[in-house]
């Protein structure tokens, strides 16, 4: 006897039998004797159908009237669910993210959940009322609606977990867990059945879209026991852990990788102190946020500077740098928006070395050029040709033995 918050996602709830299904199984969950919350998405396709009608009106949509249209796809399956749940004779009731008083910050896109009021969705559990929560939106300070970013269901439902003490958070999807890399791309890829809290969020933040970053980090802030399901076949899913169990370890644990950055580079710049600053300061204040960065030395007196942005931001990057570079004095500018970034993420990489160097070893024997390198202490970032991700990825499972149950064995000589 307990309380579960579970979330179904996109394609969990795509279609009137797919909702039916949700239905049965939160009904088998409240007769095993648990309250549940159950937090939902749109429809599958609906948000993006919803972005593109927005889209398609105004180049720069008007940020309140945007989430007003694009939170309406969760509102039309938290009701179809409600009324499903109904017709089974389980009363039901369904929450806007307003509702359910899940309050941002102020400011309508991509805004950040500041707290949760859970006294109506209190008093309908007190009810035996199963309370259904529209993901992805709250509602700010002023009354406007706010969305939570993209994927941002998932943070709903961790943060509802927080507020009301939930002992499980389920999260339900279209895979059957977490695995060593996305299953949509590496057919051998593996399920896991647990992955620490720290490994989750680094692949969470560096591609793998199963979790959104948000949602890995406030399970972290307050420790919400959390596992990922499907909703299409029984199993265990994949648990999060918050402690290292160290025998267990295996030195890589997964593969993220994304498309969704561009490298720009400024050659030949006079090498003098200051000088990343200069670059990288009016960059920063068009509100565009940098990841990796690398400064090179050429040769006397002169240095190269490369650094990646969202590839949204690629061509405002572009004509911010080519203005740098006249008044720095620099030799030229060049970019690609057509490069991927793929990572190792393991923590059993704090106490072996030796991943970046196989790593390397494998992109060059599979003629795979390295054109940025980024490391911290539990990751390996490289940034390659975006026509080389899937064969860098599938070369990396490989020889890393993601496919094999057991891949602690490591051999550094490869
Ligand atoms: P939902 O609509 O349920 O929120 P998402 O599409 O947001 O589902 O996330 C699930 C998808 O995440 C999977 O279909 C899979 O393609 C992708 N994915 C990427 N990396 C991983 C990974 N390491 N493990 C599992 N799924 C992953
Ligand atoms: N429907 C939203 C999206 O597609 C939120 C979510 O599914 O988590 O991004
Ligand atoms: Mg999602």
């Amino acid at each position: 006897m307990g309380l579960i918050v579970q979330k179904y996602g996109g394609t969990s709830v795509g279609s009137l039998d797919r909702i039916r299904h949700v239905a049965e199984k939160v009904i088998e969950t409240k007769q095993q004797g648990h309250d549940v919350v159950v937090v939902v998405s749109a429809m599958s396709g609906e948000t993006n159908r919803l972005v593109g009608l927005v889209e398609s009106l105004a180049k720069d949509p008007d940020p309140r009237e945007y989430s007003v249209v694009v939170s309406t796809g969760e509102m039309v399956s938290m009701a179809l669910l409600a009324m499903c749940l109904m017709e089974s004779g389980f009363p039901a009731r369904s929450y806007t993210g307003a509702q359910a008083q899940i309050f941002t910050e102020n400011k309508c896109v991509k805004a950040r959940i500041e707290g949760i009021e859970p006294h109506a969705l209190k008093q309908a559990l007190q009810e035996g009322i199963i309370p259904v929560v529209a993901g992805f939106q709250g509602v700010d300070s002023y009354g406007n609606i706010t969305t939570l970013g993209r994927g941002g269901s998932d943070t709903t439902a961790v943060a509802l977990a927080a507020s009301l003490e939930a002992d499980e958070c389920q999260i339900y999807t279209d895979v059957d867990g977490v695995y060593t890399a996305d299953p949509r791309i590496v057919s051998e890829a593996r399920q896991l059945s647990h992955i620490t809290f720290e490994e989750m969020l680094e692949l969470a933040s560096l591609g793998a879209k199963v979790l959104q970053k948000r949602s890995v980090e406030l399970i972290g802030k307050y420790k919400v026991p959390l596992r990922v399901l499907s909703s299409f076949h029984d199993g265990p899913g994949t648990l999060i852990t918050y402690e290292e169990v160290a025998m267990e370890r295996p030195l890589v644990s997964g593969i993220a990788f994304n498309r969704t950055e561009a490298k720009l580079s400024i050659i030949g710049v006079p090498d003098q102190a200051g000088v990343a600053a200069k670059i990288l300061t009016p960059i920063g204040e068009a509100n565009i946020d940098v990841d990796m960065i690398v400064q090179n030395k050429i040769d006397d007196g002169l240095t190269d500077l490369s650094f990646t942005v969202a590839r949204e931001d690629y061509q405002k990057a572009m004509s911010i740098l080519q203005k740098v570079a006249t008044s720095l004095e620099a030799k030229g500018v060049t970019g690609d928006a057509k490069i991927a970034k793929i990572s190792l993420v393991g923590v059993g990489m704090r106490s072996h070395s030796g991943v970046a160097p196989k790593m390397f070893q494998v992109l060059g024997d599979a003629g795979i050029n390295i054109q940025l390198i980024a490391t911290s202490e539990i990751k390996i970032s490289v940034i390659v040709d975006e026509k080389y991700l899937e064969l860098a990825v599938r070369a990396l499972h490989a020889a890393f033995g993601l496919d094999k149950e057991a891949n602690e064995e490591f051999d550094p000589k490869m």
